[in-house]
């Protein structure tokens, strides 16, 4: 620290996207971040909103109150659910996801993630047709042809490109100019224009222009002038690049899963890449937007065996993505309490789901600052992973980040006030098995 009280921290980790950049440095001075380095569109104004609190929040109906309380009238309203759900966690982090299984086994509750209204078709697909996957760090040191498709990554991943594509790598030292980069999409993007190729499709003929180029890869003659407003001659060329590419790489986004079929897109691409490998290396990966959504898929995984739309209530896990996932469960009135850990998922629920979450009681954890769409019975804000507190958050492609803190607070992380509700259960459980 400094005279004036101003601290610089180095290698600091920014959890607002799935790119979980850890090499910002952070400038801290009375309690609040007031620099950012390297600048991005994204993080800037998120890290510079982020100020040391100590005051803890918590809230009945709206009514402030001691922690102690919230928690007991957290535990006494999970009690009495006959089916509740969990949902959320993208923005929380390893301990906090860890301790939202935990209560789900405890209250045999459906837990779900973010990841089921957006890139829930991929897991469908990959759990069907396999994927072959790659670090980050692989590409940048290996690709000579990266591929977004149905991505804007300028747009929802600001430093994605100027990290993984534009940076020199190991093997290719020449960075951006010694790679070809191709983006297919419905319409023009901030990102098309930093591409060397930009291939425009019609919008929902995903599957068709992935199937054409499959068969193309494949040795297939193609008769049609053009597959999904795509000439012939552009596919062939795509297909060849391909083929003769060193090391290829395909990022795929939510454009991809949210046209025609969404996990028979997902899953065309994902073949055409198993295709590829018989020509040359070629991986695909996924573009995640929230800053922990795959860490939540993890940490499903390792504690279920599945990664969204888990049901505990016969005490076993359960998977079905559709019968068990929050947006259906919410629309079917099949859920009469709810834990949302971080309500930044909310806006992508159906009005219905969304007006059945404002029916019943609900226990909220969110940090400070965010205004959640649902008023919530019980409210706790809590501490920010990688700001208040450390933790782990996992990449865009399942490499874990450790989390530092960087800035003081008393306020409770959300693995610490889930852990007081399991706890105020379970005594609550003793103390009527005794009388
Ligand atoms: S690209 Fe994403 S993770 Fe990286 S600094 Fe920007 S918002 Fe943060």
């Amino acid at each position: 620290m400094n005279k004036t009280g101003t601290v610089t921290l180095e290698n600091v980790a920014c959890t607002m996207c799935g790119c979980v950049c850890d090499d910002l440095k952070l400038t801290i001075a009375d309690g609040c971040v007031v620099g950012v380095s390297p600048g991005c569109a994204l993080a800037e104004p998120w890290l510079l909103g982020q100020s040391s609190s100590d005051r803890p929040s918590c809230s009945i109906g709206g009514q402030s109150v001691s922690q102690d309380k919230a928690v007991e009238h957290a535990a006494s309203l999970l009690t009495k659910s006959a089916s509740p759900l969990i949902y959320g966690l993208s923005g929380s982090s390893t301990p906090g996801q860890r301790s939202a299984v935990h209560l789900a086994d405890t209250i045999g509750a459906c837990i779900d993630t973010t990841a089921s209204t957006c890139h829930a078709p991929s897991i469908v697909a990959l759990q069907s047709v396999g994927e072959s996957t790659c670090s980050l760090g692989e590409i940048r040191n290996r690709s000579d042809l990266v591929i977004y498709w149905g991505s804007n990554p300028s747009k929802s991943h600001p430093r994605h490109m100027e990290r993984f594509v534009d940076a020199p790598g190991q093997h290719v030292p020449g960075g951006r100019s010694a790679r070809h980069v191709v983006v297919v999409d419905v319409k023009a993007s901030e990102s098309s224009q930093r591409a060397d190729t930009f291939i425009q499709i019609e919008p929902g003929s995903d599957f068709e222009v992935l199937w054409a180029i499959r068969g193309l890869v494949r040795g297939l003659p193609l008769d049609a002038s053009a597959v999904g407003g795509v000439p012939r001659k552009t596919l062939v060329d795509l297909a060849e690049r391909m083929k003769q590419c060193r090391y290829g790489a395909a990022f795929f986004g939510l454009g991809l899963t949210r046209r025609g079929i969404p996990h028979v897109n997902v899953g065309a691409l994902l073949q055409l890449v198993t295709d590829l490998n018989r020509h040359t290396r070629f991986v695909v990966r996924r573009m995640r937007i929230p800053g922990d959504v795959a860490g939540a898929d993890s940490v499903l995984c390792w504690q279920t065996g599945y990664p969204f739309s888990v049901n505990m209530n016969r005490t076993y896990p359960r998977y079905n993505p559709g019968e068990f996932t929050a947006n259906d469960l919410l629309e079917r009135h099949e859920v009469d309490a709810a834990v949302l850990v971080g309500t930044e998922g909310i806006e992508k629920l159906s009005d219905a789901a969304r007006a059945w979450l404002g029916e019943i009681p609900s226990v909220i954890l969110d940090h400070a600052g965010v205004d959640s769409p649902v008023p919530g019975t019980v409210h706790f804000t809590t501490a920010v992973y990688g700001i208040h507190r450390p933790g782990t958050a996992y990449r865009m492609d399942e490499t874990p980040i450790p989390l530092r803190k960087v800035l003081d607070s008393e306020l409770p992380a959300d693995h610490e006030v889930l852990n007081s509700i399991i706890s105020r259960i379970c005594r609550m459980r003793e103390t009527a098995v005794r009388t």
